[in-house]
């Protein structure tokens, strides 16, 4: 079971969810996610110590501590909790606070941001035991490994997760944090902004988890973006494909890559919703359930690179040339159209378009077109379901397409479109293909 930011965010919720933990009859691996705000906060204290800002910092350190303080006041009523909690949080603050005092380097950023998430489970473990709730910590720095690539290692994480099992097999309760990790140099790392979904995959993975449990502040992935538009669903079942693609193109409700763990070692995910346990929410196993358009998703900050040239004209290894600029830059490619004389792709990754552009041009005329959304629209065999490009494009005639990419699977249609579109064209596909208004 994950908790998610907003679902440990305040003492109630906290109480709340180790309800829902007890109510288990199966022994469980719960993983927490920072308090809501905190890594944000972390990130820019952070920030500021790079700067060589300390004063800044220390206010922003302060303040973090002060909302934890409050926090706890409210998390536990015992003076032994509550010493217990002070404890715990004047500890990890001195750590900040020596941090502000020596040289700033990236391992050292990574050592502030894991604060967020060793704070969150202390003091649910805490309450826990304020509770007198039985139940073991593990620290994910024990057994959450990254190799040189910053890939999870899931055969090493796999072995040391299940000797630390064995060792308190006499528990039914296991609390551990999501997102940090140690890397190749045995450094504490984390597996990026929104990683403590990967993490609970992994640990699925790992164990051989009956069930993954991904507990946020909304019912499932919804059919559209619940922020944008005002009448969205929840989407009850969906296969691993699908949800790996909704998750990549802007489904903000689960990291994209907490897809694969769970889809190679078969283990079901389910997306709950704290406020609301009762509801089903959405089950994403290998099965999609039933056939047809399922959710739509936006991807912000897409830039288009269009490449034009009359010697791709019945050239060969042209792609493969321009695709190479790509890997030297490590910046991934999202969508991909061509023609005979020009082939189009996007990326979200800028920080090598300079140099990708400067190398481009011997090929061709290069143009480039920034403040695009990518418009994905994720189902099962969509392909197959008739009228479908009927409805899609009929909904969306006003609005300017600057590519179009179908067939690359069976569950996915792209639109390239202006960002500025991205409320109007949400909404009318809303209407045009779900019937919703
Ligand atoms: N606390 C981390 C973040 O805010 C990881 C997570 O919540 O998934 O990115
Ligand atoms: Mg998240």
């Amino acid at each position: 079971m994950k908790f998610g930011g907003t679902s440990v965010g305040k003492p109630e919720r906290m109480h709340q969810i180790a309800g829902l933990v007890t109510k288990e009859t199966e022994p469980t691996i719960v993983v927490l996610s920072a308090l809501a705000g905190t890594t944000n906060a972390l990130v820019e204290i952070g920030d500021l110590i790079a700067k060589g800002d300390r004063t800044t910092a220390k206010q922003a350190i302060e303040k973090l501590e002060k909302h934890y303080q409050n926090f706890v006041s409210e998390l536990v009523k015992s003076e032994a909790s509550i010493a217990k909690a002070n404890a715990v949080i004047a500890e990890h603050f001195e750590f900040l606070n020596i941090i502000l005092r020596i040289s700033f380097s990236e391992a050292l950023s990574k050592d502030i941001l894991a604060q967020g998430e060793l704070l969150s489970t202390k003091l649910f473990s805490i309450y826990l035991e304020d509770q007198g709730i039985d139940h073991m910590l593990l620290p994910a720095l024990e057994f959450m490994t990254i190799d040189h690539y910053d890939e999870p290692q899931i055969g090493s994480i796999k072995v040391k997760l299940s000797q630390l099992l064995k060792t308190h097999s006499d528990k039914k309760i296991f609390i551990t944090q999501g997102y940090i990790c140690r890397n190749a140099r045995g450094e504490v790392d984390n597996l990026k902004r929104g990683g403590s979904d990967y993490s609970a995959s992994l640990i699925a993975a790992a164990i051989n988890a009956s069930v993954c449990e991904i507990w946020t502040d909304i019912d499932g992935m919804h059919n559209n973006d619940p922020r944008i538009v005002k009448k969205t669903m929840p989407v009850e079942q969906m296969s691993f494909d699908e949800a790996a693609e909704l998750a990549y193109f802007g489904a903000k409700i689960l990291h994209p890559a907490s897809i694969w763990p769970a889809q190679q070692y078969n283990i079901p995910v389910k997306l709950l919703n704290t406020m609301q346990p009762e509801a089903k929410g959405t089950t994403i196993t290998e099965l999609a359930g039933s056939v047809g358009v399922k959710a739509v998703a936006a991807k912000d900050n897409i830039t288009a690179i269009r490449i034009k040239s009359s010697r791709m004209l019945l050239a060969y290894g042209f792609l493969r040339k321009i695709f190479e600029v790509f890997e030297k830059y490590r910046t991934p490619i999202d969508m991909v159209t061509t023609s005979e004389v020009a082939v189009s792709l996007t990326i979200d990754n800028v920080t090598s378009l300079k140099e990708i552009i400067k190398e481009l041009e011997p090929f061709g005329t290069v143009e480039i077109d920034s403040n695009q959304i990518i418009i994905s629209v994720v189902g099962n065999q969509i392909s197959e379901t008739s009228d479908m490009v009927k409805k899609l494009f009929g909904s969306i005639m006003n609005i300017p397409v600057r590519m179009v990419s179908y067939g690359g699977s069976p569950h996915n249609i792209s639109l390239l479109v202006p960002a500025e579109y991205k409320t109007q064209i949400l909404q009318q596909l809303n209407k045009g293909m779900f019937g919703l208004e």
